[in-house]
Formats: structure tokens, C-alpha cells, sequence
């Protein structure tokens, strides 16, 4: 059978906890190491079938790990097939060294935890970043990837 797979991979570390954040992740970094050996563990066990077509790794914030993390998660699959390869990141994660790392393991989506250009509403958050960092990143992930969104949050109890 020639099933199409669309892979979405969690990585539950983040550098700080935002206000609002109910998803599964943590600061803890000392867990990191055990936490990928036992999900390169896990990913072996899994028996698929099929043909890879995308991959999200989501989180968390997936930008905040270490690139060879990803470099070992992406070498237990046959990309081969693979059209698209996304990466959540927030602003202040990324840096010119990293995101040509992600150019060159073939992610070719970034998507930008942005959530609002105000900095009053990011620091009530506990996002750990100003407007002006997220520019300056914009721009730089802009001479890697074409593809890029921003996710921005609405809703917010008392603030948005
Ligand atoms: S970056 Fe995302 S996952 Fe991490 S604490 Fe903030 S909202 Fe939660």
C-alpha cells in the first residue's frame, strides 16, 4: 500500500514557561538527553509503512534544542519523499549558525511563534523576546527559507 505519512514529532523543551501554556513541555534540562535516547527508542519500535510527505516538529519549542537532536530523529526515517519539513521556533532561538544547520538538513518551513508585535502583551507572557528581535530573526531566516508563518495568539484572559 502506498500510504502518505505526515510525521509530527513533539519536543517538549522550552527555555522558559509562558503564562498562558498549557502544552506539554518543560524547562528542565537536565531530562533532555534521556528524553531523545528514549524517543529514538520509541521511533524504532514504531513499524510504518508507507511514504513520508511531511514532518512537524512541533512543541515546545523545537528551536531550542540542540540541531544534532534533529539530525538524529531525521536519520531513523527515509525522507526521501518528503515535500515539506517544518520547524516551530520562537524568536530569540534562532541565530544564523542554527538556521543554516536547518537549511541544510532539509527543513524547509519555519514557523515563527510570533504571537503579538506588542512588547507590553509579550513581556505579561513571558515571551523572551521584543519586536525588534523578531524583525531582525524574520530576516535572517528569510535568506533560508521561503516558506514561513507566523502564529499569533488571540484571546488572551485580561490581556488580548
Ligand atoms: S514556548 Fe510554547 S510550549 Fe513553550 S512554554 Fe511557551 S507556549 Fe508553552
Amino acid at each position: 500500500m502506498n500510504t502518505e505519512i505526515g510525521l509530527y514529532i513533539h519536543i517538549p523543551f522550552c527555555k522558559s514557561k509562558c503564562l498562558y501554556c498549557d502544552y506539554p513541555s518543560t524547562t528542565n534540562n537536565r531530562i533532555q538527553d534521556k528524553y531523545f535516547d528514549y524517543l529514538l527508542k520509541e521511533i524504532d519500535l514504531v513499524n510504518y509503512s508507507g511514504k513520508i510527505k511531511t514532518v512537524f516538529l512541533g512543541g515546545g519549542t523545537p528551536s531550542y534544542v540542540g540541531v544534532k537532536q534533529i539530525d538524529k530523529i531525521f536519520r531513523r526515517f527515509d525522507l526521501s519523499n518528503v515535500s515539506e519539513i517544518t520547524i516551530e521556533s520562537n524568536p530569540e532561538t534562532l541565530n544564523e549558525e542554527k538556521l543554516h544547520e536547518y537549511f541544510s538538513l532539509g527543513i524547509n518551513r519555519l514557523s515563527l511563534g510570533v504571537q503579538t508585535f506588542d512588547n507590553s502583551i509579550l513581556n505579561a507572557m513571558n515571551r523572551l523576546y521584543d519586536n525588534e528581535i523578531i524583525e531582525r530573526n524574520y530576516y535572517l531566516a528569510r535568506r533560508y527559507f521561503s516558506n514561513i508563518n507566523f502564529d499569533f495568539i488571540l484571546g488572551l484572559p485580561g490581556i488580548i
